[in-house]
C-alpha cells in the first residue's frame, strides 16, 4: 500500500507532501481508496460530505466498528499523519482475515476529506460537516487562496456539494470509532512503548490577526514617521510565546502574510495566524487574551491597528471512557496520554463513542517531511488496531 501512495503529492523539491482537498493529488488518494475497498471486495460508498467508507458488512446492521482517518496533508507535510491511520484500518482487516477472524457487528474503514484544512483554512471539514459541527450555509463560504470556494471545488473534482451537511442516520449506524494516528509528539518514545491511547485532545483554535499601517518607502520614510504593521506583528509573535511559556500552553504564528510584500516597502497590512492550545479552556483563552492585549498596546505604540477574528475553534476533547477502558484491556500495558493535536476522532468523539490509537514517533516531528516511524512500530500499530477491532466487532 504505501508503495502506490507515498509518491502521491510528494513534492520534488521539499521531499515533503502536498495534498490538498479536492485537488488532483487528492483525487489521486481518493482512488487509490477506492481500489483498496475494491481489491478487498468491500463495499465503497462516498457520503453526501465526500467522505469515503470502504464496508465489510452490512452498513445498515448498525452498531457498526469503524476506523480509518485521513489522507490529505498540511503544506509539505509528513508521509504518516493521515496516511499511516487508513493504511493500517486496511492492513488490520487483512490481519482479521489471516486470523479467520468472524466479525458479528459491520466493519469500516473511512477516509475523512478536508482533515487538516490548508485549502480552506478549517480543520476537519469533512467530519464536522457529517457531525452537524460546520453549517452546509458556514462551508458554502469557505474560499481557498486563489478565491475558489468550497462548492466549487468540489464540483472540479466531480462531486455534487449540493447535499453537503449533516448526516446522522450515518453516524447513526456506528457504534464505535476507532482512528490510528502517527503521534505527534515523543511521549512514547519517551516512555518506551510503541503503542498508545488517548485520553484528550487540547482545546485549540485559530485566530486572525489583522496589523494595519501604513505602506511607504523604505528608503524615504524617516523612522518616526512610519507606521510599521511588520514592527507590531514581530512584538505580537514574541509576546505569544512567552504567554504560552508561562502558562503551560503552545502559541504558534506559523502563516503569515504581507501587503504589498515588498522588499523595500513598509507594509500596509501584515496578516498573521495564531495556533494556541492548553490543557484547559480557561489557560486556552487567558493566553489568547494576554495575547490579543499586548497586540494592542504595541499598535497603539507602533500606529497601526490590530483586529483579532477567531477562525475555528475546538473545544477540549475527553475519550469515553467506556470504549477507552475497553482497549486498554485488549491492549495490556499501553500508555494513556493526552495530545495537543485536533483530529477527526475529536469531532466524531461528541456523536459516537470513540478512541484513539497512538503508534510512537522516534522523533515527535510532524507536519514536516522528516515526520517518520519505524516499520516495525507500525507493523506493531497494525496488530495493536487488528486486536482492538477483533475484541470489539468478533466477540
Ligand atoms: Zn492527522
Amino acid at each position: 500500500m504505501w508503495r502506490e501512495l507515498l509518491p502521491v503529492g510528494r513534492h520534488a523539491g521539499t521531499g515533503g507532501y502536498r495534498r490538498y482537498a479536492w485537488t488532483a493529488a487528492d483525487a489521486e488518494c481518493r482512488d487509490w481508496f477506492r481500489d483498496q475497498a475494491r481489491a478487498r471486495g468491500l463495499g465503497y460508498e462516498v457520503d453526501r460530505n465526500g467522505n469515503q467508507w470502504a464496508w465489510l458488512g452490512d452498513p445498515a446492521a448498525g452498531d457498526a466498528v469503524v476506523t480509518g482517518s485521513h489522507l490529505d496533508s498540511v503544506p509539505d507535510g509528513g508521509a504518516f499523519d493521515g496516511p499511516l491511520g487508513v493504511v493500517s484500518s486496511f492492513a488490520a482487516l487483512d490481519e482479521l482475515r489471516a486470523r479467520g477472524a468472524r466479525p458479528a457487528r459491520p466493519l469500516a474503514v473511512v477516509n475523512f476529506g478536508d482533515e487538516e484544512g490548508a485549502r480552506f483554512g478549517l480543520a476537519c471539514v469533512g467530519s464536522r460537516l457529517a457531525a452537524g459541527q460546520l453549517t452546509p450555509e458556514a462551508a458554502h463560504r469557505l474560499k481557498d487562496a486563489d478565491g475558489v470556494t468550497l462548492p466549487q471545488a468540489m464540483e472540479r473534482a466531480g462531486y455534487d456539494p449540493g447535499a453537503i451537511g449533516p448526516d446522522p442516520e450515518r453516524l447513526a449506524r456506528i457504534g464505535a470509532f476507532v482512528e490510528l494516528h502517527v503521534e505527534q509528539g515523543r511521549a512514547l518514545d519517551l516512555s518506551g512503548h510503541r503503542v498508545g491511547i488517548a485520553s484528550a485532545i487540547w482545546p485549540h483554535g485559530r485566530w486572525r490577526f489583522d496589523f494595519r499601517g501604513e505602506a511607504n518607502h523604505a528608503g524615504t520614510t524617516r523612522l518616526e514617521d512610519r507606521r510599521d504593521p511588520m514592527l507590531t506583528y514581530a512584538e505580537t509573535v514574541l509576546a505569544a510565546r512567552k504567554k504560552a511559556r508561562l502558562a503551560g500552553a503552545l502559541a504558534t504564528f506559523g502563516k503569515v502574510a504581507v501587503e504589498p510584500n515588498g522588499v523595500n516597502a513598509i507594509p500596509s497590512l501584515v496578516r498573521g495566524w495564531l495556533d494556541s492550545r492548553a490543557a484547559d479552556q480557561e489557560t486556552l483563552d487567558a493566553v489568547v487574551a494576554e495575547i490579543e492585549r499586548s497586540a494592542r498596546r504595541r499598535g497603539e505604540r507602533d500606529g497601526v491597528a490590530v483586529d483579532v477574528v477567531r477562525e475555528s475553534f475546538t473545544p477540549v476533547v475527553e475519550f469515553g471512557h467506556a470504549l477507552r477502558d475497553r482497549l486498554a484491556a485488549l491492549l495490556g500495558d499501553a500508555p494513556v496520554l493526552p495530545t495537543g493535536a485536533g483530529h477527526d476522532a475529536g469531532i466524531l468523539s461528541g456523536s459516537v463513542p470513540t478512541a484513539m490509537l497512538f503508534v510512537r514517533n522516534p522523533t515527535g516531528v510532524s507536519h514536516s517531511p522528516a515526520e517518520t516511524a519505524a516499520e516495525d512500530d507500525c507493523l506493531a500499530g497494525v496488530t495493536a488496531l487488528a486486536d482492538v477491532l477483533e475484541g470489539l466487532a468478533c466477540s
